[in-house]
C-alpha cells in the first residue's frame, strides 16, 4: 500500500473524526428489545418497561437510562452489562448506562404482549396497580397460568426472588409463580 487514500481530503484538525456509524436512537431501542430479562428469558428488558431513555450525544456517545424492576432483584449488574454489550454490538464505542429509581418501576410498564408471554411461560402476569384511578374497578385477579382457574392461593410472599410470589392452584394442584404488582 502506498499510504494514500482515495478520499484525498482531510478532516478539520479542530474537529474530532466523525464516528464510523451514525447511530439513531431507534436502532439502540431495537437492539435493547433483544436483550432478555436475566430472570425471565421470554421477555426483554424493553418488554418489561425497564429502558426509560436513550440519547445519542453529539460525539456519538450513547446513553441508556434504565430502571431496575425491583431493587431487590439480584440481576442489576447483569442488566447493566447486557445493555452495554448490546449497544457496543451496534459499533458504538462510547456507551454510558445509567440506572434511575425515579420514578420507581411499576408492573404497569409491562407491555400487553409481554404479559401474555409471561403467562405462557408459567408466570401469572401482574394485575394493574390501578394507580391514578379514583375507583378501582375489576382489578384483574391472579389466575392460574396453566388452567386459568381463579381458585388459587398464595403460599409464600416471596418466590425465588423478591420479584415474585409463590401460589398454588387448587383446581389443577400446580404451584406457580406470580408477579407482585408494584
Ligand atoms: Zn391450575
Amino acid at each position: 500500500m502506498n499510504g494514500r487514500t482515495a478520499e484525498g481530503g482531510r478532516q478539520k484538525a479542530d474537529h474530532p473524526a466523525p464516528s464510523a456509524i451514525s447511530i439513531q436512537p431507534s436502532a439502540v431501542w431495537d437492539a435493547l428489545a433483544s436483550v432478555p430479562d436475566p430472570e425471565i428469558p421470554v421477555v426483554s428488558i424493553t418488554d418489561m418497561g425497564m429502558v426509560r431513555d436513550v440519547t445519542v450525544g453529539d460525539a456519538g456517545r450513547v446513553t441508556v437510562t434504565f430502571t431496575p424492576t425491583f431493587s431487590g432483584c439480584p440481576a442489576l449488574h447483569v442488566i447493566r452489562e447486557s445493555i452495554e454489550q448490546a449497544v457496543r454490538d451496534l459499533g458504538v464505542a462510547d456507551v454510558e448506562v445509567r440506572s434511575t429509581l425515579t420514578p420507581p418501576w411499576t408492573t404497569d410498564w409491562i407491555g400487553d404482549d409481554a404479559r401474555e408471554r409471561l403467562r405462557q411461560y408459567g408466570i401469572a402476569p401482574p394485575a394493574p396497580t390501578g394507580e391514578g384511578q379514583l375507583i378501582q374497578l375489576d382489578a384483574e385477579p391472579t389466575r392460574c397460568p396453566r388452567c386459568g382457574s381463579l381458585n388459587v392461593r398464595m403460599t409464600a410472599s416471596f418466590g425465588p426472588t423478591l420479584c415474585k410470589r409463590m401460589y398454588v392452584c387448587d383446581s389443577c394442584r400446580e404451584p406457580f409463580e406470580g408477579f407482585k404488582s408494584v
